[in-house]
């Protein structure tokens, strides 16, 4: 190992320090719900027995043992031996135990009633899909936070969509009672940007400034310490202290269709004035809300994400009404939607969870044995990954792989809540059109890391809520805080243990080239990096951000959780790479089509990445099936 590593704190054992902890908890009979597993850093199970995954650390999301049989499958065409029959016989087999499978069960029941038989098989160790639960005991109290799927973007919400959580018990007005979190526009801390040195030749944390820079006050001091050149420094404090219309005088249709035409940056350039390098500040500010640069999205699209344009648009402000860090208003679990996930799953298969309500979600205790029950109506099987769905004989045959046996079993409906992009791989019966439909799913690549801090002090002397980091892997950084709801609470006065959560994508070797390659370049180097390549990057930033405040970087970290998704975000079509297609005919309206027994869901059946969308196309699959 060398010196710069071992200054950081590489080869310190976060994980014999998880076993420790964990253990000595455990035998007090305190924090750690009864039975649950720790990970260590490395994704070891630490053995103390039963099967929790939601305390894993280490890598998580698309975790090694989730993916490789569906390379196999998509990548390889690798053929797979006869499946064994299993004798079992369902009504519904879901492929994929997401928001949407999952939500397909819940519709599924209401249609044919609670005794219908259903299988859920997903291929992670947990269930949620994106919306995965990282919980971590390190340090004595339970802290949550998000591995992937954050908000609910409730006034979005249809109709069905509000009577689902409705029925699940869920009360948005409560929720946002409890939410403080607000993406660093909570009751404490404030934005900062922080510049690092391997990019930008000096660690420089800018205090009090957001790049949405939602206040009116001056920001020359602040933009003074950027450690870029004056030239563009000047061009940002001009940048900022603009208020006009740059297209006065055009009609409403031609500013229009200039902004969906130029690319956010390019924009920058172009009306704001500014230097190349000062418009490449803002590349990756999008990373998170959109799994793609600011680079490669539309000035458009950028009116309401956390960028400023609108003071370059004839109104006062500097980024879009209602903008904010998270892109507008929204509600929050602490866990992210993975409370949604735990409710749906507590609906179909109650003696999971025991008296679990939206109450006293977070803390309930969820007994993963009981998932796949053989007496329940309802069973999920994790580790699962399908590689065939068939119509067959009036119904359909699903065929799985689970821990090297190649099984199958019989069902009269499946529903495909899985991504579109694997499904010609698993039903090549479809019509060729809709195959080609599917492919053009190419999903977004998203990072979501959960470091747990020791303690919050630095970041409270700092005054911190969170940073963007315009020179970094992860473009932002969050402190999880203030979101007390579902029985959980950590208020920001709480200087203990803390969850940062490190958010964004994988910048594409080359962002000329059309968005899909982007992703499918940014998908390889995210799968080829290792837990190490994200440790070090992790402490490398909080060590340069927080150190000065008296953060001990080989100390302070207790543990590490890398949430990588490959297959992130939905496709939605952007405006400079995608063109507008007839009604009907979009691809992803002709991907989704029921087929036989078979109907499709996911969030891929909408083109948009949000859960509201995943339940909505669960709700329409599941309508779409005959009585059987
Ligand atoms: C980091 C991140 C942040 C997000 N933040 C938000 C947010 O704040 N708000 C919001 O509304 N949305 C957000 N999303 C979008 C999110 O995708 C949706 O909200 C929703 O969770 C999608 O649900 P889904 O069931 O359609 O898909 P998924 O969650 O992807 O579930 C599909 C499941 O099918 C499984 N599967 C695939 N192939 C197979 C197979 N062959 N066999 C078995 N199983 C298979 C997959 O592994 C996966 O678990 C976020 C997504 C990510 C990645």
């Amino acid at each position: 190992m060398n010196k710069k590593d071992r200054l950081l704190g590489m080869d310190r054992e976060i994980s014999r320090r998880d076993f420790i902890h964990d253990f000595s908890l455990a035998s007090l009979g305190l924090a750690l719900p009864v039975g649950v597993a720790a990970q260590t850093a490395a994704g070891k199970p630490v053995p103390n027995g039963v099967n929790y995954p939601p305390v894993r650390t280490g890598m998580r999301g698309s975790h090694p043992g989730a993916f490789e049989v569906a390379h196999a499958l998509a990548r390889e065409g690798k053929s797979f031996p006869a499946p064994t029959d299993v004798d079992e016989s369902y009504d519904l087999v879901v492929v994929g135990g997401g928001i949407s499978g999952l939500a397909a069960a819940y519709y599924y029941r209401k249609r044919f009633g609670p005794d219908a038989r259903i299988l859920i098989l997903e291929n992670h160790d947990d269930f949620g899909g994106h919306a995965k639960r990282n919980e971590f005991h390190q340090g004595g109290r339970m802290r949550l936070s998000w591995g992937g799927t954050m908000n609910l973007e409730y006034p979005l919400f249809s109709d069905e969509v509000n009577e689902l959580l409705a029925e699940l018990g869920v009360d948005i007005d409560t929720l946002l009672e409890g939410y403080h979190f607000r993406y660093g526009s909570g009751p404490k801390g404030k934005h900062a940007l922080f510049f690092d040195a391997e990019t930008f030749g000096r660690d420089e944390l800018v205090q009090d400034f957001s790049f949405r820079a939602g206040r009116e006050t001056d920001l020359d001091d602040a933009i003074d310490r950027f450690p870029i050149s004056r030239e563009s420094r000047e061009s940002l404090k001009k940048f900022y202290a603009r208020r006009e219309n740059v297209f006065e005088g055009k009609s409403g249709d031609e500013v229009d269709a200039l902004l969906r035409s130029i690319s956010y940056t390019d924009f920058l350039k172009k009306y704001g004035g500014l230097t190349d390098e000062a418009a490449d500040l803002f590349i990756r500010v999008t990373h998170g809300y959109a799994g793609v640069g600011a680079d490669s999205l539309s000035a458009a699209e950028c009116i309401g994400a956390s960028v400023p344009i609108t003071h370059l648009l004839g109104s006062p402000h500097l980024s879009g009404s209602g903008a904010t860090d998270a892109g507008g208003d929204v509600a929050m679990f602490p866990d992210g939607n993975a409370s949604i996930a735990r409710l749906l799953v507590h609906a179909l298969m109650p003696a999971v969870a025991p008296g679990a309500d939206a109450s006293n979600l977070a803390l309930a205790r969820f007994d993963y044995s009981k998932l796949d029950d053989a007496g329940a109506p309802v069973r999920l099987r994790l580790n699962s990954t399908v590689i065939n769905v068939a119509n067959r004989d009036a119904g359909t045959r699903v065929t799985y792989v689970n821990d090297g046996r190649v099984l199958r079993v019989k069902a009269k409906h499946s529903v495909l809540a899985c991504w579109h992009a694997i499904i010609p791989h698993l039903c090549p019966e479809l019509p060729d059109a809709q195959k080609e439909a599917q492919k053009y799913q190419v999903k977004r690549p998203l990072l979501v890391t959960n470091v747990l801090l020791r303690n919050s002090k630095a970041i409270d002397k700092l005054n911190l809520s969170g940073a963007y980091c315009p020179g970094r892997l992860h473009g932002a950084v969050w402190v999880v805080k203030g979101v007390n709801t579902v029985g959980y609470s950590h208020e920001w006065d709480d200087s203990g243990t803390v969850p940062v959560m490190f958010w964004g994508s994988i910048a594409p070797p080359d962002s000329t080239v059309p968005v899909k390659e982007q992703h499918r370049a940014s998908r390889a180097l995210l799968l080829a990096m290792t837990f190490e390549d994200f440790e070090r990057e992790v402490r490398t930033v909080l060590d340069g951000m927080l150190g000065p405040a008296g953060f001990d970087v080989q100390d302070d970290i207790l543990a590490i959780t890398v949430n990588r998704w490959p297959h992130g975000y939905a496709y939605g079509y952007l405006d400079l790479w995608d063109p507008d297609w007839p009604e009907g005919e979009a691809p992803h309206e002709i991907a989704r089509r029921p087929h036989g027994n078979i109907a499709i869901a996911n969030a891929d059946a909408g083109a948009e990445a949000y859960t509201h969308v995943a339940i909505d196309e669960a709700r329409r699959a599941v309508s779409e099936l005959g009585n059987g």
